[in-house]
């Protein structure tokens, strides 16, 4: 049974009736259901119903993220059939009454842990602190269908010159906002960013805006060409040098920031080689179960670490959207495959095996005159 949750849209078990009343009929929408374990069906759904302090969001294009490919698979565990995904941008359908700071009609890109409105956070308005915050794709229905609803808190207005495709990736870059804003770099700094799949690539990004130098460390050839296009001044392939020699030569005592984008245990024992003294730490990766801190090389190198859950949620997603405005980011180059919504379950087998050198896979819905598309603009 699929768990109750005010995001849920129920499979229609009504009959197309042809004298159904107008006002009566209930709109369909087409979804990608996850049914099972690496199994996804698109089916016809009831669109969901407005309710108080939430809009109806009609979504344009939706990018795959590393956690719908852990549900898909079977490591994050749902309840099934559920829609996935939670990084996506659209236009406002309809709009609960009484809010005026959106319209409908507007291009927006919505934030996606969705606050409860019952804890004390949410009684003040801010939603930013909330205690009981659930991602959408995860807790309820997600975006990949051709409407959900948001709270309306939780829309940013899209300027018309940041195109559909590039605001639904903007998450790497507000995890990267919120972990830059916890290490700190300064000028010049060494930066050793460890792993450059999305994650990485956007800490890679946003730590060469900051004005650090930027070493970054992957076993793809292609990943490290991206990070070169995103800032890198130096990558290494850990298949092919010695990563911890190359960082102490460049650096002299080792780097001053380590972000690990990996959670693997070879990533985080390397953590301690290549940080300074007094050096600070960013864990962004995580992979359960695969790899723990030891305490004595923190305590004697005199390491800072900063745990980084996700993208903070607080004024990320705006800054990101005017750094993609101003050209300073492009998270469209991330996206090295592009489907319609039909295609979710090729694009999720794709995302998930890897069977071919991919990055991001982006959706497209709604396509279609007076729809929103892909284009910049
Ligand atoms: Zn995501
Ligand atoms: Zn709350």
């Amino acid at each position: 049974m699929r768990s109750r949750s005010p995001f849920l849209c129920r499979k229609s078990t009504k009959p197309a009736a042809w004298h159904t009343r107008p006002e009566m009929s209930v709109i369909q929408m087409n979804a990608a259901v996850i049914t099972d374990v690496e199994r996804i069906d698109i089916q016809s759904l009831e669109r969901p119903t407005l309710r108080p302090n939430y809009a109806l969001i009609r979504v344009a294009a939706a990018t795959l993220c590393g956690t719908d490919l852990h549900q898909y698979g079977g490591k994050i565990k749902t309840p099934l059939p559920r829609i996935p995904g939670h990084d996506f941008s659209g236009v406002v359908e309809e709009l609960a009454p009484g809010h005026h700071k959106f319209h409908e009609g507007d291009r927006v890109v919505v934030k996606p842990s969705f606050p409860c409105g019952k804890c004390e956070y949410c009684a003040r308005a801010d939603y930013g602190s909330c205690e009981d915050k659930k991602l959408i794709g995860l807790h309820g229905d997600g975006c990949m269908a051709e409407y959900v609803l948001a709270p309306i808190a939780n829309l940013v207005p899209l300027p018309d010159a940041v195109s559909f495709e590039a605001a639904a990736n903007l998450e790497m870059f507000t995890v990267a906002m919120n972990t830059m804003k916890r290490v700190q770099p300064r000028l010049g700094e060494w930066v050793a960013v460890l792993g450059q799949g999305p994650i990485g690539l956007g800490q890679t990004r946003m730590a060469s805006l900051s004005g650090a130098r930027v070493i970054a460390v992957d076993v793809r050839r292609e990943a490290l060409e991206m990070a070169r296009e995103f800032g890198a001044d130096v990558t290494l392939n850990s298949t092919e040098c010695d990563v911890v020699a190359e960082v102490k030569r460049l650096t002299g005592s080792g780097a001053d920031i380590v972000v690990e984008c990996v959670g693997a245990k070879a990533t985080v024992d390397l953590i301690f080689q290549l940080a300074r003294k007094e050096g600070r730490v960013a864990n962004v990766g995580f992979q359960v179960g695969a790899a723990t801190y030891d305490l004595i090389p923190i305590m004697l190198r005199s390491l800072t670490i900063h745990g980084v859950g996700g993208n903070g949620g607080r004024g990320q997603y705006e800054t990101v959207i005017a750094l993609t405005e101003s050209g300073k980011i492009r998270p469209e180059r991330l996206i090295t495959h592009r489907m319609p919504l039909t295609d979710a379950a090729k694009a999720f087998s794709i995302a998930h095996k890897k069977s071919e050198p991919v990055l991001k896979v982006a959706l497209s819905l709604n396509a279609g005159p007076n729809r929103p598309t892909l284009a910049r603009g």
